[in-house]
C-alpha cells in the first residue's frame, strides 16, 4: 500500500439493494485502507456498481465506462464493475473493453482490496463466483449517517421469473439470521436511525431455519429507537396472513406494501412464469385492503412483454384502474442476456409500441396519483422529517408512513430530522403532499 492511501469513486446505479452493496464495498475496502472521494477527477480507483435489470441501465454504464477512457489515459485511473453487470458479463467485459481491470460479482466484494493491488500493479483480476452462503452479514455497512438505512436481510432469489436477470447474476436465495440483522438494527438505532427497511430480492421467502419473515420484521420492530420499518420487495404469490398481520397490527411497521404486478394479463403472467394469477393476485388486495384499510400500495408494471397484444395489454390498464395503486413504476420490456425469455421468447413486440404502452400507462397512473394524493387534503398524516425541501429552506421535507413526500413549513423549532410530527394535508400534487405541522 502506498504511503498515501489510495482514493476510491465509487458510482452506484440500481437499485436500493446496490446502494446496499455500496456501503459494504466502502466497509471492505476502508478496512483495508482506502479512502474515498466525491469525483473521477480525484480518485486513483472508479467502481462502477452495476445494475443489469435493464437495458438503459446497462447503456449509462458503458457511456460512464467511455467518459472514464481520458482519464485513464492521463493518470493511469484504475477502473472496476461491481454487480450484477459484472456477474452477467464475466469475460466478454473484460475482453470487450481494455478500459476496464477488475470485475466483482455481488458474492465477490471481499476479494475487492485484493485485486485492486493486483490492478495497479497492472495485473486485472476477476472474482465472480457465486456463492451459496455469502450474506456479509459480519460486515458493518460503511453509510452516511442519516435517518433512515437500508439493511438487506436476505440475497438471491430462487424465482427465475423469465424476463427476470436477478437469479443469475446475485445466486440462490440466502437469509441472514434474526439476531445478526437485529443487531444491525441496535447499531443504527445508537446512531440516530429511525428508519430502516429490509432489503430482500423477495423478502416473504426469508427463512433462517427458526424465523420466517413476519418474525424477523416484527423483532426490527421492537428495536427501541427506530420508529419505522420498511421492507420491499414482497412476491405476491406467497404472502403469508401472519405477515400481514405484522404490518397490519404493529404501530411501527410502515403501511405500505409495494407488490409487484409485472402484468394484468394471465397469459402473460403465465409466460412471465409469476406463478399467480390475475384473480389471485385482486384477491390478496382485496385480503390486504380488508384486514388493513389505510394500507397503501404500489407496483410494478412491465409493458410490451413478448407477445403481449394490445388487448393483453389493455388488461394492465384495466388492473391499475381496478386497484388505483398509489404509485407505480413502470418499465418497457427489455431482453436480458441469459433469461429463460431471451432463450424461449421473441422479444417482438416493436420498440415503438413498447414505448407508447409506457407512455399510455405512466399518463393514466399520474391521473390516479394525483387523484390518490388529493384524497389526502384535510387528513392529519404523521410525518418523519428526513431534511430541508428542495425548493426552501424554510420548508421541512418528510415522508408519511406511506412514503409519499410531505412538504411543510418549518414553522415549529423543536423539529429536526429524525422528528415525527403530525401534518395535516391542506395541498397535493401527483408526487407530494403539502401541508402545515400541527
Ligand atoms: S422474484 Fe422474480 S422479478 Fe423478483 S428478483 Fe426474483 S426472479 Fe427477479
Amino acid at each position: 500500500m502506498p504511503l498515501r492511501p489510495p482514493a476510491v469513486f465509487i458510482e452506484t446505479f440500481g437499485c436500493q439493494m446496490n446502494e446496499y452493496d455500496t456501503e459494504l464495498v466502502r466497509s471492505i475496502l476502508k478496512d483495508s485502507g482506502y479512502r474515498f472521494t466525491d469525483s473521477a477527477d480525484t480518485a486513483d480507483v472508479v467502481l462502477l456498481n452495476t445494475c443489469a435489470i435493464r437495458e438503459n441501465a446497462h447503456n449509462k454504464v458503458y457511456g460512464h465506462l467511455g467518459a472514464l477512457k481520458a482519464l485513464k489515459e492521463d493518470k493511469g485511473l484504475v477502473i472496476g464493475v461491481l454487480g450484477c453487470m459484472a456477474q452477467n458479463l464475466k469475460k466478454d467485459l473484460l475482453e470487450e473493453n481494455s478500459l476496464i481491470d477488475v470485475l466483482a460479482g455481488p458474492d465477490s466484494y471481499r476479494a475487492l482490496p485484493e485485486l485492486l493491488e493486483k490492478a495497479a500493479a497492472g495485473r486485472k483480476g476477476m472474482a465472480v463466483d457465486l456463492s451459496e452462503y455469502e450474506t456479509y452479514t459480519d460486515i458493518t455497512p460503511d453509510r452516511i449517517e442519516g435517518v433512515a438505512a437500508w439493511i438487506a436481510v436476505m440475497r438471491g432469489c430462487d424465482n427465475f421469473c423469465t424476463f427476470c436477470v436477478v437469479p443469475y447474476t446475485r445466486g440462490r436465495e440466502r437469509s441472514r439470521e434474526l439476531d445478526g440483522v437485529v443487531r444491525e438494527a441496535e447499531a443504527l438505532a445508537a446512531s440516530g436511525c429511525k428508519q430502516v427497511t429490509l432489503l430482500g430480492q423477495n423478502v416473504n421467502s426469508y427463512r433462517d431455519g427458526t424465523h420466517d419473515f413476519a418474525d424477523l420484521l416484527l423483532a426490527v420492530a421492537e428495536v427501541r429507537g427506530i420508529e419505522r420499518v420498511r421492507f420491499i420487495s414482497p412476491h405476491p404469490k406467497d404472502f403469508p396472513e401472519k405477515l400481514l398481520e405484522a404490518v397490519a397490527g404493529h404501530p411501527r411497521i410502515c403501511k405500505h406494501i409495494h407488490l409487484p404486478l409485472q402484468t394484468g394479463n394471465d397469459r402473460i403472467l403465465q409466460l412471465m412464469d409469476r406463478t399467480y394469477t390475475r384473480a389471485e393476485y385482486l384477491a390478496l388486495v382485496d385480503q390486504i385492503r380488508t384486514r388493513c384499510p389505510e394500507i397503501i400500495l404500489t407496483t410494478d408494471i412491465i409493458a410490451g412483454f413478448c407477445s403481449e397484444t394490445d388487448k393483453e395489454f389493455a388488461d394492465t390498464e384495466d388492473l391499475l384502474r381496478e386497484v388505483e395503486y398509489h404509485l407505480a413504476y413502470i418499465f418497457q420490456y427489455s431482453e436480458r442476456k441469459n433469461t429463460i425469455a431471451a432463450r424461449k421468447y421473441a422479444d417482438d413486440v416493436p420498440a415503438g409500441v413498447k414505448a407508447a404502452r409506457v407512455t399510455k400507462l405512466v399518463e393514466f397512473q399520474r391521473g390516479i396519483s394525483l387523484k390518490k394524493n388529493l384524497e389526502m387534503i384535510g387528513k392529519t398524516v404523521e410525518v418523519l422529517v428526513e431534511g430541508e425541501g428542495k425548493r426552501s429552506r424554510d420548508q421541512w421535507m418528510g415522508r408519511t408512513g406511506g412514503n409519499i413526500v410531505t412538504v411543510f413549513p418549518k414553522t415549529d423549532t423543536s423539529l429536526k430530522p429524525g422528528s415525527l410530527t403530525s401534518v395535516r394535508i391542506t395541498d397535493a400534487t401527483v408526487t407530494t403532499l403539502y401541508g402545515e405541522a400541527v
